[in-house]
């Protein structure tokens, strides 16, 4: 039997939504019929970790994340998908606490960016990918793409937009036209396409006309996941 993976969501059960239909879809398509993905979702609620993040504790939110790991671990996951960017800034505690591989969502970003030759990226995120160096880094060091971020101005409200719109299921006009406003400015810096480094970005964005070529960090994480699932499965 296909072992599950295991999904660490609810930061925010927005994207953890597009999570859950994307994998399903994912399978559905590459397999046909009734099949569907097998998966163990450990949904927190946001408000704790978002108030850990704000507080700057990440070692306390780290801890939560890993014994969740460890839960789903127990439950028979072979492998785990942290659905959110912001919370890879803890990866390693949580790949410490379980014997099982954690996906890491800068390597599926990194990996497509790589083959389509792109070395320079716009990146948007919360404050903590924008500014910190662990996301940034692990494309530098694995991938050797570089990284451009906005103006400290345009992060600190992409950043707001995440935390009091996109997580709580609002999408404005006003902010898909700052949004891409942004991914302009990065252009005319000289980036040659754009993360979507936040995994609710996607859900304001669908179907717009972007300046420049968009990697949704959250198609390209369940698409690193849809791999493992189907290769468990030959
Ligand atoms: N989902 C977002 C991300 O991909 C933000 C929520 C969070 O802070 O975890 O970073």
């Amino acid at each position: 039997m296909t072992r599950p993976l295991g999904i660490l969501g609810g930061m925010s059960w927005e994207s953890t939504a597009s999570y859950y239909r994307l994998l399903n879809e994912g399978v559905r398509d590459a397999r046909g019929g009734l099949h569907s993905a097998p998966l163990l979702l450990h949904s927190v609620d946001f408000a704790g970790i978002a108030a850990l993040q704000k507080a700057g504790d990440w070692a306390t939110a780290g801890e939560q994340l890993a014994a969740a790991a460890g839960g789903l671990e127990l439950a028979g996951a072979g492998a785990l998908l942290l659905a959110t960017n912001t919370m890879h800034k803890v990866a390693a505690t949580i790949e410490a606490a379980v014997n099982i591989p954690l996906l890491h969502i800068g390597d599926a970003v990194g990996q497509a960016l790589h083959q389509a030759g792109i070395q320079r990226v716009a990146l948007l995120g919360t404050r903590f990918t924008m500014q910190e160096a662990f996301y940034r880094e692990r494309l530098s060091q694995r991938f050797a793409i570089t990284v451009q971020v906005p103006d400290a101005t345009a992060m600190a409200e992409i950043d707001r937009v995440i935390f009091e719109e996109l997580c709580r299921g609002q999408f404005h006009e006003r902010a898909r036209t700052f949004y891409l406003e942004q991914l302009q400015r990065l252009r005319e810096q000289g980036a040659e396409a754009a993360i979507l480094g936040c995994t609710e970005i996607g859900l304001l964005l669908e179907g717009c006309s972007s300046p420049l070529p968009l990697y949704d960090s959250t198609a390209l994480h369940v698409d690193m996941g849809l791999g493992w699932l189907l290769e468990q499965r030959r």
